[in-house]
């Protein structure tokens, strides 16, 4: 993985550890040599991310649109900064630009974009890596839904093997560099037996 897009919250959360964990990925991309995509904002853990990553060296592209240019406060000091039109094309430029996707604890559009990119891939728009960190548990009851999801015979074992899911930055970009289609130990079935 040459870049690397992130999804996270417009705001930082109620635990100290998710702006912590933010920053160690940003780190952990840098030490890389990959580049940060992301939605171009100042605020929340994408701020601290982007942030952390310039800090450390890694190149920083942001792609966001004219009206959250305002709300989100776009980020003045990325190496670049896509403003475009609409959210549609925020998200396909964001995911043509990156060869794989992290989404760190955020809100709604985390959620979205996440999912969207996990139904690109479950589609063959894509074939690149895709990576979930859950910081402090916060995604325990999305992945509690998820695996009713398999066991109701809704979406396919493999295709919830596909997002990789850690609590650790550079554990989970390693994971993800050797990603394979299905994952060998994937938490859906750790899951099914707690
Ligand atoms: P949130 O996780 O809701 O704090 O939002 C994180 C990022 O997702 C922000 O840049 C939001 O502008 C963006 N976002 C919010 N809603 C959507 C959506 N429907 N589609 C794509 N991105 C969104």
């Amino acid at each position: 993985m040459h870049s690397l897009c992130v999804y996270c919250g417009s705001r930082v959360g109620a635990d100290p550890l998710y702006e912590q964990t933010a920053a160690r990925l940003g780190q952990a991309i840098a030490a890389r040599g990959m580049t940060m995509v992301y939605g171009g904002g100042s605020v929340g853990l994408m701020n601290i991310t982007a942030d952390a990553a310039l800090a450390a060296g890694a190149r920083v592209v942001g792609v966001t649109t004219e009206l959250l240019m305002h709300r989100e406060v776009g980020h003045s000091g990325l190496n670049e900064l896509h403003v475009v039109q609409t959210m549609h094309q925020r998200k396909k430029m964001m995911a043509d630009f990156a060869d794989g996707f992290v989404a760190l604890p955020g809100g709604l559009g985390t959620l979205e974009e996440l999912f969207e990119v996990w139904t690109w891939r479950q589609l063959g728009y894509h074939n690149k890596p895709l990576g979930l960190l859950n910081v402090q548990g916060y995604y325990d009851g999305l992945l509690d839904f998820l695996s009713q999801t398999h066991e109701q015979e809704f979406v396919r074992p493999d295709v919830l093997g596909l997002l990789l899911v850690d609590d650790d930055p550079d554990r989970l970009l390693e994971r993800m560099g050797g990603a394979q289609p299905v994952s060998e130990d994937p938490w859906w079935s750790m899951r099914e037996t707690i």
